[in-house]
């Protein structure tokens, strides 16, 4: 089982759109496959067409309860389950703060869980917070999707330190898994400069003990692409709502990617294929 958790403290950088169509690229490829979303606003539970608060209780319940994560999730597509969010989230640092080993209940919850499953995928929160801290505790590999411009490499020191952190204290099987590049202009030069940047970025700081010694820039880039954003609003994955778009096209070669295959497609900064 590989569990990955998608990470960023900043918002509106792609961790919600990577999780949702990730994991329903894997789940079409025959994967069992789980998103949690740990982030009060629900956005990723929205996005695979649950209605939060309506569909049952919540991974709110999972970690203030006792209850199993069998108990909570729903299938939504073949292979795809969901252990959906709930605004009541935003209370559980407070509600916890009295919890002895609060940080590890997700984890946990995992390990108890019945069925076993291919990929779990948890979509963190803008914001390090004890969600966040359950979804490292629980999880073998993080992903870093960062938003291509220039400030993407500001707070990413932050972020490594509390990566690093956690896995020195608590999580020892925590990997730095990969940055993921996602809302992509191709065709500027703006493009080939952050991707310059980054990599001297982890070049300078690779060591061996720490949890970003093999991350890696995926090869795979998530272009600025329309229907990504437009699919959310219909509870669908890019797959169901425009699988023949860029967007699908991007998320299905990360998909290969992810599993040691070469990425389908790795659009160059030159390319100039017009938008859909
Ligand atoms: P986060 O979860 O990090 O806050 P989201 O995944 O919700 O970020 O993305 C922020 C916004 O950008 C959303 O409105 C989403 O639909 C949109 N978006 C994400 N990726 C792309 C993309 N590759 N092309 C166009 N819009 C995107
Ligand atoms: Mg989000």
């Amino acid at each position: 089982m590989r569990r990955i958790a998608v990470l960023n403290q900043k918002g509106g950088v792609g961790k919600t759109t990577t999780t949702v169509n990730l994991a329903a690229a894997l789940a079409m490829e025959g994967h069992r496959t789980m998103v949690i979303d740990l982030d009060p606003q629900a956005h990723a539970t929205l996005h695979l067409g649950l209605l939060p608060g309506r569909s049952g209780p919540s991974l709110y319940e999972v970690l203030t309860q006792s209850r199993s994560l069998a108990s909570v999730r729903r299938q939504v597509a073949p292979n795809l389950h969901v252990c959906g969010s709930h605004i009541d989230l935003a209370g559980a640092e407070l509600e916890l703060l009295g919890t002895v080993g609060r940080e590890v209940i997700l984890r946990d919850q995992l390990d108890a869980d019945v069925d076993k499953f291919d990929y779990v995928l948890m979509d963190c929160p803008p914001s390090l917070s004890v969600l966040t801290l359950n979804a490292l505790c629980a999880a073998t590999e993080v992903f870093i999707p960062l938003q291509a411009h220039f400030l993407a490499l500001h707070g990413l020191s932050k972020l490594l330190e509390t990566v690093h952190l956690v896995s020195k204290r608590v999580n020892r099987d925590l990997k730095v898994g990969g940055i993921i590049l996602c809302l992509y202009d191709t065709g500027t030069r703006h493009g080939a400069e952050i991707i310059e940047d980054l990599e001297g970025f982890f070049d300078s700081r690779r060591t061996k003990a720490a949890p970003w010694a093999d991350a890696k820039l995926f090869q795979t880039r998530i272009r600025r692409n329309i229907r990504l954003a437009e699919c959310p609003s219909f509870g669908q994955s890019i797959f169901q709502y425009a699988p023949s778009s860029r967007g699908a096209e991007d998320y299905a070669s990360l998909a290969s990617e992810i599993q040691g295959r070469a990425p389908a497609a790795i659009w160059e900064v030159a390319e100039d294929r017009p938008a859909d």
